[in-house]
């Protein structure tokens, strides 16, 4: 697969549109007063809207190939969510001309479990507590074939595109090809350039990014890790896949994401690491488990032989696989 291979537009194109359809409907509903902190519509409306449009153009290009997608829409088609159908049909249709609500619906269901030779797997926005808080979410696309992630795509319509201007301008979209490196542009899909990871040789150098949400990892075992390993610099907190792209940029060094006491056998959706690992692998970094073993996208929706995720610019890795052990 190349840069311009089907696949690689096609995702590209359809991680754009989401991107953009997220962050409207972010702007337009999330940040008004009016609704409570626990309204979800907002991000319910952009969830349904971002894997419709998604969906829609995968299958329109790649007819024979699967998409495990974390929707459906069984609880959208409910008579009293009537209204939030009718909101993601109107936004969807600002990207795609759709006829009805019903064709949302069933663009949306193309998504399925099926884990097969070739799949796409979806996360039609990752960090939804981010996305509520204004705070970093993502899309996240990658295709997987024979159990191996072979492209990702990655928008973060959210995060500053250069750190040394964190107020400046925000939206980025990585991608990443098996074999030939990652990639950050503008969420237009402009200004391609090459991404890497940071050369920190030492672990006291290190910058440490882990979740927002304490109930997604253990920040206090975290925390221990620091400081066996002489780690001064705060940990930088993140909603979303974005920590695989600040760590492929080499803006941090490790993303670690130990499972949280609260829920210690909890198994990762492969949508929530698919794009994100590859992205960084292929900025030179390693991803494995917790444990060392690689993580499985073949096992099904969940990693099942996986504990907890550790990502590295690839030197450090050993070293804090081994603190791990404490
Ligand atoms: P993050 O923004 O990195 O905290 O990750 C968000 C993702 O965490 C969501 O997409 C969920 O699928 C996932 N998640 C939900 N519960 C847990 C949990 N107990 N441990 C780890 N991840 C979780
Ligand atoms: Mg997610």
């Amino acid at each position: 697969m190349d840069q311009n291979s089907p696949e690689v537009m096609t995702a590209l194109q359809a991680g754009i549109k989401a991107s953009a359809l997220c962050e409207k409907i972010r702007v337009d509903l999330a940040g008004k007063e009016s609704l409570l902190k626990s309204d979800r519509s907002p991000v319910t409306i952009a969830d349904y809207g971002s894997q419709a449009i998604i969906c829609k153009m995968i299958r329109e290009q790649f007819p024979h190939d699967a998409i495990v997608a974390e929707e459906d829409s069984k609880e959208l088609r409910r008579p009293d969510r009537s209204k939030i159908l009718e909101q993601a049909t109107s936004y969807v249709n600002t990207f795609i001309p759709v006829s009805s609500s019903e064709e949302v619906c069933s663009w949306i269901d193309f998504g399925s479990n099926s884990v097969t030779d070739r799949f796409w797997a979806l996360d039609p926005i990752d960090g939804t507590k981010g996305f509520l808080r204004g705070d970093q979410y993502a899309i996240a696309l990658a295709l997987i074939e024979k159990g191996k992630v072979t492209l990702g795509v990655l928008a973060c319509p959210n995060l500053y595109a250069d750190v040394h201007h964190p107020l400046g301008e925000k939206g980025c979209l990585f991608l990443a090809l098996r074999g030939k490196g990652s990639f950050q542009m503008d969420n237009t899909g402009a200004n391609k350039r090459p991404i890497f990871v940071s050369k920190a040789k030492s672990p006291s150098e290190a910058i440490i990014t882990e979740s927002v949400e304490p109930d997604h990892a253990d920040h206090l075992t975290h925390q221990r890790l620091a400081q066996k390993l002489n780690i001064s610099k705060p940990s930088l907190r993140m909603d979303s896949q974005a920590k695989y792209g600040i760590l492929a940029r080499g803006e941090v060094t490790l993303y670690l994401r130990v499972p949280s006491s609260a829920d210690p056998v909890y198994k990762e959706n492969i949508w929530d690491h698919a794009a994100g690992s590859i992205i960084a692998e292929e900025a030179g970094g390693r991803v494995t488990d917790v444990l060392g073993r690689p993580l499985d996208f073949s096992s099904g929706i969940k990693m099942e032989n996986n504990r907890g995720i550790l990502v590295s610019n690839g030197i450090l890795h050993e070293v804090v696989l081994k603190a791990l052990e404490m």
